[in-house]
């Protein structure tokens, strides 16, 4: 199942068509794409049932972030061994965790202000919390997981590494630094821990022609080289905070980001970045 946020309601997605939770439930399920996930179970039980005989063909342009407005916005660093190597730091023995401010958070296709002279990509995983979760063991915090989608955490390194102590929050959170979706979708359909899925970001205009060709892929990762996969990972958050259903965690990059070959984004390049089985982010640097 998709679960997506199409002009701020609530849609399930099948192909090119989108089907209004709304209209489709006769007014069972809110309009509104933050109420399903107080009850992920009874939105499931009934979305598994939906005729999508009335689902429309929709403009991906018209998606938004497909949680509008989580409680929790996490972040993992250095969350793939070959990255972690990239960025001259050694595997860590514990996840490195910081968050992205909320107002950062967008859709999956828009237009990004480049800030600054060091802006970066990085890839991502996004786990979406269907159940409050506080110290579970990692079978229930799998089993607490609503779907995934796929994120990019843009970031300005200048900002992101200003002495005196790194400043991750504020370097990750300029406004649309967050883009994520298409939509949510639900573990069946690309394992339980999304534990297999390639990675990519491809990149086209002037970034790739300095890499000397109209499209330069700059990261193709696999999320099985996760350090912590997504269990353990959501076991080890909830063993501190209580997670809400909503909140959403944005795992860590493979290797290829800018920063290490001298590489950052500008004005007139089309960022995008993929994520098998759960879609595409299409971003353009204005
Ligand atoms: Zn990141």
């Amino acid at each position: 199942m998709k679960y997506a946020n199409l002009n701020g309601r609530a849609a399930l997605l099948n192909g090119t068509t989108a089907l209004d939770v709304a209209e489709a439930s006769d007014g069972k399920f809110s309009s509104d794409p933050m109420v399903a996930f107080a009850d992920w179970e009874a939105f499931r039980a009934w979305a598994d049932t939906a005729d999508f005989a009335e689902a429309k063909p929709y403009d991906p342009a018209d998606l938004q972030a497909p949680v509008a407005s989580p409680r929790q916005v996490l972040a993992i660093g250095l969350n793939y061994k070959d990255h972690a190597l990239e960025s001259g730091i050694d595997i860590p023995d514990n996840p490195v965790v910081f968050t992205k401010f909320q107002s950062s958070l967008t859709g999956p296709i828009t237009e990004v202000a480049v800030p600054g002279d060091t802006m970066d990509y990085e890839s991502e995983l996004v786990i979406i919390i269907g159940k409050e979760l506080h110290k579970v063991d990692e079978e229930t915090a799998l089993a607490g997981v609503a779907g995934y989608a796929v994120g990019q955490d843009f970031s300005e390194r200048t900002v992101q590494q200003r002495p005196p102590a790194a400043q991750f929050g504020l370097g990750k959170s300029f406004p649309g630094f967050g883009p994520f979706g298409p939509a949510v979708v639900t573990p069946d359909e690309v394992g339980t821990d999304a534990g297999n899925l390639r990675v990519k970001c491809v990149i086209t205009g002037p970034t790739a022609e300095t890499q000397g060709g109209e499209e330069w892929t700059a990261q193709d990762g696999n999320t099985q080289d996760m350090i912590f996969p997504v269990g353990e990972l959501v076991a080890h958050l909830a063993n501190i905070l209580t997670l809400y259903p909503g909140d959403i965690i944005f795992t860590g990059t493979p290797k290829g980001i800018g920063q290490p070959q001298g590489i950052f984004l500008q004005p007139g390049d089309v960022v995008t970045t993929s994520i098998e089985g759960l879609g595409k982010l299409q971003n353009t640097m204005v």
